[in-house]
């Protein structure tokens, strides 16, 4: 504010208006002196000029200046406003009585007129700079309130944070300590939650999260503290837990609510969640234990299959605890070479002769020997590793392939199996199998890709588009495990495929079951008018080929011709050395 261009206003109280003619003369064009007849005029004048700083003359004979400024003093309005007392006589004691009833300073009777200017500017100056001192002081108050609140509140849900839960958690276990009862610690996770973000976007993702931490708090108690910690995780402290099913209930409750649909502005989302739950002190005496057990009861409701809720066991920590002993020794396989690959021989029954082989990945566990892909694949699909050890398994693959074909065998296909992962990142895979192939050398129409119908259905646009790009290279694409997912004949429609595989499953039994049969007659013939090749997976003996044979079927995988072997003894295979179906 500049104080110089804006135009001060002075009242003067007095009885009559001869100390504001002289004040007009003394004070410059900047000031506006204005005149208030008397007690009974001051405040109408106060409320209509705004007065910068009042003159109250307290000689005057008809008011009284003293009870004047005392009655001032106690209005809000006024109270910021400086009062100087005009006075003829220099008298110690009046002053005193005029500093007590709220006055800033004297001028006498006769004006000097210096003085009167050097008085009134400094404390209009004053006033206004303790008036800049105290609206700074009151915005820097507002500010660290607002920082306060931050530091303890979700801005999206107003609900208790990380933070502000950590000091509720603490202070519940001191609470339980003293009077020796058990409480509960509840961890909610919404499933799907991160794919709705992903999909939806986050308007529509923090509209959910609002929604749901409404009916979270909906179910609870007014004594329960629900907070956010981030992301789609909440928590609710239940104090004063009598008995396991007070939990349960809740629990069961928070689910309910969860698996109702949720209205949003752009649409409607159906979705589940997860709970955790650790009873203080059986499952944890420190916050921290409390907390990481009700997480570890949480996963295991997700991995249970979701839309439950699990109390939190030994049990349970031991297998959590190998899955994430397992998982980091994942990570450390993929550096360290722990990870190698086994190749399944491809046989045309005609000619007997490997036409192709599968590349199936195998970990060598530095204390759990060798592990199958059962045991590890699932998990590194939940972690997304599986991303990084399919880029290595194909990179091995291909230049496996490529030093075979470049040994003389140059008719063989090799066949590696992606996963669904690989094709949410489109042009990563994109760009792992055009990198792939310039670096090993390998021709594309050497190399097939195995995709599973049952993990395709959920981005089918996205993944069908991948795949004919990746078909247009000349790379062969199929359908493992053909008739174990649902929409086979949709995806058959939708994605590029050239290639069933049919499942293990329907080989299995072949001798004995008719119906197998049947189905392996149905699946040959519509591949024939579909002009698709079939491949049977898990063929074990002689009559299941019989019966293959039988029905059309022309090129098989599987133990009768050979487990799948590790490189050297594979090229051995190649070679003759060792003999197919020995
Ligand atoms: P899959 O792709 O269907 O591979 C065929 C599985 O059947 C292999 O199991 C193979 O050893 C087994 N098999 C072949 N012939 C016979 C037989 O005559 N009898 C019996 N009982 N089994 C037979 P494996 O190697 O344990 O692999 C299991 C699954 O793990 C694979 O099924 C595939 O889905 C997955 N997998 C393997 N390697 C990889 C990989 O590199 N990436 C991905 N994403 N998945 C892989
Ligand atoms: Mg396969
Ligand atoms: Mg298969």
């Amino acid at each position: 504010m500049d104080m110089a261009k804006q135009k001060q206003t002075i009242l003067v109280v007095d009885d009559a208006a001869a100390t504001k003619g002289m004040l007009d003369k003394i004070l410059p064009q900047n000031y506006l002196v204005e005149f208030a007849k008397g007690n009974s005029d001051v405040f109408r004048q106060i409320e209509t000029k705004k007065p910068n700083l009042i003159l109250i003359n307290i000689t005057a004979k008809n008011m009284d200046g003293l009870g004047l400024c005392r009655s001032l003093q106690k209005k809000d309005v006024v109270k910021h406003i400086p009062i100087i007392f005009i006075t003829d006589r220099q008298d110690q004691k009046n002053e005193a009585a005029g500093f007590a009833s709220g006055a800033v300073d004297f001028l006498y009777h006769p004006f000097n007129p210096p003085m009167v200017l050097a008085r009134v500017q400094t404390h209009i100056q004053l006033c206004s700079s303790e008036m800049n001192l105290q609206r700074e002081i009151a915005q820097r108050k507002s500010l660290e309130q607002q920082l306060h609140e931050q530091a303890k509140f979700d801005p999206l849900t107003k609900l208790p944070n990380r933070n502000l839960f950590q000091d509720r958690l603490q202070q519940t276990i001191l609470h339980a300590d003293r009077n020796k009862q058990p409480f509960a610690l509840m961890v909610i996770d919404l499933d799907r939650f991160k794919w709705i973000n992903d999909t939806l976007g986050h308007d529509t993702g923090d509209e959910l999260l609002i929604e749901a931490s409404k009916r979270i708090k909906g179910v609870v108690r007014r004594t329960d503290t629900v907070s956010r910690l981030g992301g789609d995780e909440f928590t609710v402290i239940l104090p004063e837990i009598l008995h396991d099913s007070m939990a349960d209930l809740i629990a069961r409750k928070i689910l309910e609510q969860m698996s109702l649909p949720f209205k949003l502005t752009k649409q409607e989302v159906v979705l589940s969640g997860s709970v955790g739950i650790a009873i203080y002190p059986n499952d944890g005496a420190t916050t921290e234990d409390l907390i990481k057990n009700a997480d570890i009861a949480m996963y295991q409701a997700k991995e249970s299959g979701r839309d439950a809720f699990q109390f939190f066991s030994q049990d349970i920590n031991k297998k959590v605890y190998r899955r994430l002993q397992l998982e980091r020794e994942m990570r450390d396989a993929l550096l360290n070479g722990g990870f190698y690959l086994d190749y399944q021989p491809k046989v045309n029954i005609a000619s007997g002769k490997i036409i192709g082989m599968e590349a199936l990945v195998r970990w060598n566990h530095p204390t759990e020997g060798i592990l199958s892909p059962k045991e590890f694949i699932p998990l590194a699909e939940e972690t997304g590793m599986i991303v990084k050890i399919s880029a290595w398994v194909l990179k091995a693959a291909c230049n496996d392939a490529k030093s075979w074909i470049d040994a003389g065998y140059d008719g063989l296909k090799m066949s590696v199996n992606l996963s669904a992962l690989q094709f949410r990142e489109g042009e990563e895979l994109m760009a792992l199998v055009e990198d792939t192939l310039k670096d090993s050398g390998l021709h594309p129409t050497n190399l097939e890709l195995e995709i599973t119908e049952s993990l395709m259905v959920n981005n089918l646009d996205q993944a069908s588009a991948i795949l004919v790009r990746l078909r247009k290279m000349g790379i062969t694409i199929s359908m493992d495990d053909f008739g174990t997912g649902y929409s086979s004949l949709a995806l058959l429609k939708k994605l590029p495929i050239q290639t069933l595989k049919i499942d293990r499953s329907f080989i299995q039994n072949l001798e004995q079951e008719s119906n197998n049969a049947a189905f392996i007659s149905a699946i040959i013939s519509m591949a024939k008018q579909l002009e698709l090749h079939v491949v049977a997976e898990g063929v074990e003996n002689q009559q299941q080929l019989q019966i293959l044979k039988d029905h059309g079927g022309t090129e098989v995988q599987g133990f009768l011709y050979s487990p799948p072997l590790g490189s050297a003894a594979f090229l051995g295979l190649l070679k003759g050395r060792i003999p197919l179906g020995g």
